[in-house]
């Protein structure tokens, strides 16, 4: 008699996992979070604090490590999660790069929900990626961060926000 593998234990066999990832979003900071480097946009805060826990933040930035202590000291004073998810760019490398980078791999660790960011560098990083992306328009984010907002509402994964949507 032939033994024949489900699709689930083929899988298993081939080492790729059948489990679903941990779930995350990837936001950019200048311009997409914050200007002029700590004064915050407050609809990108509300909507990241206002997160499930369940849902990992990851800061992929063009900053280099130099912004560390700075960069900290805002996410920390604001209570916004992912302070230890920041992904600096290496002096040696490109900020297009590093994101290009970066986001292919967290793509690969979790089901990326969205990455949000206002550069040409995320939206092109986040689309070879296959990740959803919400461009940010500098002058108007708050529009952005609305749509975020309608897509982790209906995934069930903003707390206490409800009341906030028009
Ligand atoms: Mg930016």
């Amino acid at each position: 008699m032939t033994y024949t593998m489900n699709d689930n234990a083929l899988r298993d066999w081939l080492g790729i996992s059948a489990r679903k990832k941990p779930q995350a979003v990837i936001a950019d900071l200048d311009d997409t979070l914050c200007r002029s480097f700590d004064i915050p946009i407050t609809e990108g805060v509300r909507v990241l604090a206002a997160l499930s826990r369940e849902v990992a933040v990851h800061y992929v930035t063009a900053r280099t490590e130099v912004s560390r202590a700075g960069t900290e000291k805002f996410l920390l004073d604001l209570r916004l999660p992912g302070w230890n998810h920041l992904h600096f760019c290496p002096p040696w490398q490109s900020s297009r790069l590093h994101k290009r980078e970066v986001i292919a791999r967290l793509a690969g660790e979790y089901q990326v929900l969205l990455s949000i960011g206002d550069s040409e560098e995320e939206k092109e990083a986040s689309l070879l990626a296959k990740v959803p992306f919400v461009e940010v328009d500098r002058e108007k984010p708050e529009l952005a961060w609305q749509e975020a907002t309608r897509l982790l509402q209906k995934a069930g994964l903003l707390l206490g926000f409800g009341e906030l949507l028009g």
